[in-house]
């Protein structure tokens, strides 16, 4: 078996295991996963960021939104999905910062991902809750 074999069980549990911790919804635009609006794994803190592929840093997107994002920081695209009038799910986005922010503190390491993690919470903390339109 190679590595990628082994790999993707893996990553397809996660998904689920994702989808039973946060709903079956888009993180960013609120909808509703079906076969058209398929669940990909996001990744919140970006992987280039030093984001880590573990439960903690990951959300669910559909696929449009986990590409259009691209390497963009969470709060960023939280503001741009806001300005696009989609419901993004930003108690999702704080529990899922927080949650790595807990882990990282416990267990140490993800040096680079550390200063970060912080900056997005403090972004998150100073945009306050959703405007309505
Ligand atoms: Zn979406």
């Amino acid at each position: 078996m190679d590595s990628m074999s082994r790999l993707l069980p893996g990553r397809a549990a996660r998904l689920a295991e994702i989808l039973e911790r946060d709903g079956a919804t888009c993180i960013w635009c609120g909808r509703a996963f079906a076969p058209l609006v398929a669940p990909t794994t996001e990744h919140v803190v970006p992987r280039v960021k030093g984001g880590p592929s573990r439960l903690e840093n990951e959300v669910a997107a559909c696929r449009r939104c986990n590409a259009e994002r691209g390497h963009r920081a969470p709060v960023e695209w939280l503001e741009e999905c806001r300005r696009r009038g989609w419901q993004a799910d930003e108690p999702r986005l704080h529990r899922s910062l927080a949650r790595l922010a807990e882990a990282i503190g416990q267990e140490g390491g993800l040096r680079r991902a550390r200063p970060y993690l912080d900056g997005q919470l403090r972004r998150l903390a100073r945009l306050g809750p959703r405007r309505v339109a």
